[in-house]
């Protein structure tokens, strides 16, 4: 068997493996399974219409990946204002749903409003002092005492199941503060009248390359690299006594160290031998897949949200963006393109007529004309999509982590290190594995 002698073997060219590799400089080598770089910051192209996995926009909150992405991409890169809507109860309304009540039914949002009043204010409303409640253990938790149980019945709880595939209960807290907006209490007053700051939340801004959508990122940092990239090699099996990784295609790489990207849970599966901590650890580790679809049809739509949340239990999809909403070169000229997500668990989603339906509720949304505008639609299956934060997660992943890093192995990325974050976060998490591994090189 060919053996390649190399100090840091990277398994995954994703925007993680991508990052560490940069930061690393040399000594080391990039194994990827696919036959392109990018990994889930990938876009396919096709009849000239470019679709991201999914939407894929970059927000960005540290200076040093800001500062990067500008050396990089510099004048490719466009930013936009978030438009984002929520369908419900048969119309849109802004995004955030918690600061954006005009427009609903107004018996729901009264129920929405006063909810939150009962949960957040309670010391304006009644004379007995508020009983000290405890941190929220779960999310449904975190919902009620920030968000209230008007807002948690009529958006939070239904589109939370539909995009983790399990109720709010069945997660843990710990992720919420970053990613969920907390109104105050005049933002939810003003977004009741319809007068809400539109600003709330991570994602209010966001940056995207002019053309050639997501995948311009990955490729602009493959340029800078100095080292190998191996595309179509995926590792199968890894001795960490011996520190040889093995591809299914019968190459072994001999290392020092090792950077993974790969899903912890897969990485795990491909080690020779487990302690039984680490063995019993595994199967915490639960997930859900995403089908998503792509669509492309005529006509172009600059007015249209740039995604919409649908927390409707008649519709299987849990969101719908546009790509040409954003950024109409991501399509031929007087042409419109969407992506659809479902969440499930297991592999395959279990719905035979997808298709079909996505295209009828795309147009009782209203952002197709009718179905015979539609040019196409493709099915495609992220198999870990989301990472579960149930609340025995944490210490099973510590314990794993921590073995591995024993081990002299970085288990890192939204996948390796099993957690949810975004592409700026898989940046960041190369750039510390490569400042740990210069630490390892020096000791
Ligand atoms: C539905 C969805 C929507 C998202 N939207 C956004 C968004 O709008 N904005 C945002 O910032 N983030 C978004 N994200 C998150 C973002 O995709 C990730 O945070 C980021 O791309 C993770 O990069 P990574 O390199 O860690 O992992 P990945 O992109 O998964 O890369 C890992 C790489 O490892 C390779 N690999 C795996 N196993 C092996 C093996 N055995 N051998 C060799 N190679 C292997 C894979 O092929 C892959 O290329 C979204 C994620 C999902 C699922």
């Amino acid at each position: 068997m060919p053996t390649v002698d190399v100090d840091t073997l990277i398994i995954g060219a994703g925007l993680t493996g991508l990052s560490a590799a940069l930061h690393l400089g040399d000594g080391y080598a990039v194994v990827e399974r696919a036959g392109h770089v990018g990994g889930l910051a990938h876009t396919h192209v096709e009849q000239g219409h470019h679709f991201d996995i999914t939407g894929h926009w970059l927000h960005l909150r540290t200076a040093e990946v800001r500062a990067l992405v500008d050396r990089l991409l510099g004048d490719e890169m466009v930013a936009r204002d978030r438009r984002a809507r929520v369908y419900s109860h048969g119309g849109y309304t802004r995004y955030p749903f918690q600061a954006n009540t005009f427009g609903l039914p107004p018996k729901v949002a009264a129920e929405c409003v006063m909810g939150f009043v009962r949960a957040r204010c309670w010391d304006r409303l009644s004379a007995e002092p508020a009983p000290p409640l405890p941190p929220p253990r779960t999310f449904a938790d975190f919902i009620l005492q920030r968000l209230g149980d008007g807002i948690a019945r009529h958006f939070m709880f239904p589109y939370n199941q539909k995009i983790w595939t399990v109720h709010p209960t069945e997660l843990d807290a710990s992720w919420c503060d970053r990613f969920v907006p907390v109104p105050s209490l005049e933002d939810v007053i003003l977004g009741a009248l319809g007068q809400a700051e539109q600003r709330l939340g991570y994602n209010a801004q966001f940056a995207y390359p002019r053309r050639g959508g997501i995948a311009r990122l990955p490729q602009a940092l493959r340029a800078e690299l100095r080292g190998p990239v191996e595309l179509n090699r995926a590792i199968s099996g890894i001795d960490l006594e011996q520190r040889i990784a093995t591809t299914g295609e019968g190459v072994a790489y001999r290392f020092r160290h090792l950077v993974s990207s790969a899903p912890l849970n897969r990485l795990l599966a491909m080690l020779r031998s487990l302690p039984d901590l680490v063995r019993d650890a595994a199967p915490h580790l639960r997930h859900t897949a995403v089908t998503y679809f792509d669509v492309a049809a005529r006509g172009a739509n600059p007015d249209q949200p740039h995604w919409s949340y649908v927390p409707e239990p008649d519709k299987p999809f849990y969101r719908v963006g546009s790509f040409t909403a954003v950024e109409p070169a991501m399509s031929p000229p007087d042409t419109r393109s969407f992506y659809v997500e479902i969440s499930h668990q297991g592999e395959a989603l279990p719905l035979a007529d997808a298709e079909q339906r996505v295209v009828e509720q795309l147009c009782q949304m209203g952002l197709i004309g009718s179905p015979s505008d539609v040019l196409f639609v493709r099915r495609r299956t992220i198999p870990v999509a989301y990472v579960l934060e149930g609340a025995d997660v944490a210490p099973a992943r510590r314990t794993i982590l921590e073995y591995l890093r024993q081990q002299r192995v970085i288990s890192t990325g939204r996948y390796g290190a099993w957690t949810y974050a975004a592409m700026e976060d898989a940046i960041v998490d190369g750039m510390n594995a490569a400042k740990q591994i210069a630490q390892w090189r020096a000791s």
